[in-house]
């Protein structure tokens, strides 16, 4: 048998000073501390003192008896672990002492060997109950520093679960889950898009036939009903089947994918579709175009002598324009149409649906409405505009190079000009 003496702190209690001194000496080889008492109201004071793991003591006391003494302590902890040691027979103490469930009986006089024996198996316990304490805050500790939710659990109960989780629920710990909750998987809802069982078994194959990236369980949270990402691992090497599951919440999830694509779209300087957003755009129309003949349109927008701003007004003032000239144009334009940063300070339009004097009326109106403007610093500046329609033997290249003609015609006549081609 391993040896867990002299791991435990023991209280032994005892009016008779021959017997206290007596076994205070085998006692206080097996403690790792001793306290000795010779009254229930000393045994007491020191109960609270030092909260020992085990408390021995007689029956029959002056002033405070080891039953009432024995009360009071287990009122104060109701894990207490108590031994009486007594050389009564009488019916009173006995039934009394039954009452109250203490954890053994030493009869006086107490066989050294018996007491060891007993203070041992004692401490073993108290010595793992303390460890696996110990481990469970060890364990939370980790579970509460991670972002994800993470529960420990055979389905049916809880071992350990994140704070996280009972926030969610607004519940304060496990037992006031399941005072909701008949089992830990009632808290996944029942629907066909989700993960969800009845029995653990109903639950794990829903599980493993579900794609990783699809596995997916509904909560009823503070907001409403929310969707997370779960992941399931088996525990190895434990008696129980236990898992470790973890929950991502799928909003933050899907509010990043969302930036990123939108990043990879969008110009940061403007806020509008960058060119590799127009050129998609541009290759879905193209079909559009060629297999069912709708009319196209292209126009490439050029910011006139905008080296000028710059050089004048500073980088900042340009960026400025870009953003404003941006804003202005993106407000004319109709929805259907894809509006573009093409690079440097020129725009690209791809107006669909539309045929060529109707762009050309559309570039005209957008060429006059910033000409109107008037930027506080920099003062009026313009664009020039060249249009071209779409053929359906046309590529996105024979476009541009037939845009980009009609724009250097504009510029060359003088600028703050649309021309088509
Ligand atoms: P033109 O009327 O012939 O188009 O003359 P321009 O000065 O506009 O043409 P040019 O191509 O010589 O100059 C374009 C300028 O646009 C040069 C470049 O510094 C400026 N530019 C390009 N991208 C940006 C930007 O993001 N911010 C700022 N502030 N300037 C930019
Ligand atoms: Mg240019
Ligand atoms: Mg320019």
């Amino acid at each position: 048998m391993d040896s867990y003496l002299k791991t435990s702190t023991i209280l032994y209690v005892e009016d008779d000073d021959e017997v206290r001194i007596g076994y205070s000496k085998a006692l206080s080889r097996l403690a790792k501390t001793l306290y000795t008492a010779n009254d229930g109201e000393e045994g007491l004071r020191l109960f609270n003192e030092y909260s020992p793991d085990i408390v021995i003591t007689d029956l029959k006391m002056p002033y405070k008896c080891g039953i009432e003494m024995s009360r009071e302590m287990r009122q104060i902890n109701p894990q207490q672990v108590i031994l009486f040691t007594t050389a009564y027979t009488e019916p009173h103490y006995t039934i009394q002492a039954l009452d109250l469930q203490v954890n053994g009986y030493l009869l006086k006089p107490v066989d050294k060997k018996q007491l060891e024996e007993k203070i041992n198996q004692f401490s073993k316990n108290i010595f793992w109950e303390k460890h696996n304490h110990e481990q469970q805050l060890m364990l939370q500790q980790i579970l509460n520093h991670q972002s994800n939710i993470t529960i420990l659990t055979d389905l049916t109960t809880i071992k350990f679960a994140s704070h996280s989780f009972w926030n969610m629920l607004f519940v304060k710990n496990k037992e006031a889950f399941f005072e909701i909750y008949p089992s830990f998987l009632d808290v996944f809802i029942t629907h066909e898009h989700y993960i969800y069982g009845n029995t653990p078994d109903e639950f794990l194959n829903r599980y493993f036939e579900s794609d990783a990236d699809m596995r997916l369980v509904s909560i009823i949270g503070e907001n409403g009903p929310t969707a997370f990402f779960i992941s399931l691992d088996k525990i190895k090497d434990t008696k129980e089947e236990l898992f470790v599951i973890t929950l991502t919440d799928i909003s933050s999830i899907q509010t990043s994918r969302l930036d990123a694509l939108h990043r990879a779209s969008h110009d940061r300087l403007t806020k509008i579709y960058n060119r590799s957003a127009f050129e998609k755009a541009l290759e879905h129309e193209f079909l559009r175009t060629k297999r069912y003949g709708r009319p196209l349109c292209m126009a490439l927008l050029d910011i006139d002598r905008f080296k000028l701003v710059n050089d004048s007004f500073g980088h900042l003032i340009g960026d400025e324009i870009l953003i404003l000239f941006a804003r202005e144009i993106q407000i004319i334009l109709r929805k259907t149409d894809t509006f573009a940063r093409w690079g440097g300070e020129e725009f690209v339009i791809l107006m669909s649906e539309t045929h060529i004097q109707d762009a050309y009326k559309v570039c005209e109106t957008v060429r006059k409405h910033i000409e109107k403007l008037m930027h506080p610093i920099a003062g009026n500046i313009t664009l020039s505009i060249g249009v071209t329609a779409i053929t359906p033997n046309d590529t996105p290249q024979s476009t541009f190079t037939r845009c980009d003609k009609a724009l250097y015609t504009a510029k060359s006549n003088g600028r703050n000009r649309v021309e088509l081609l």
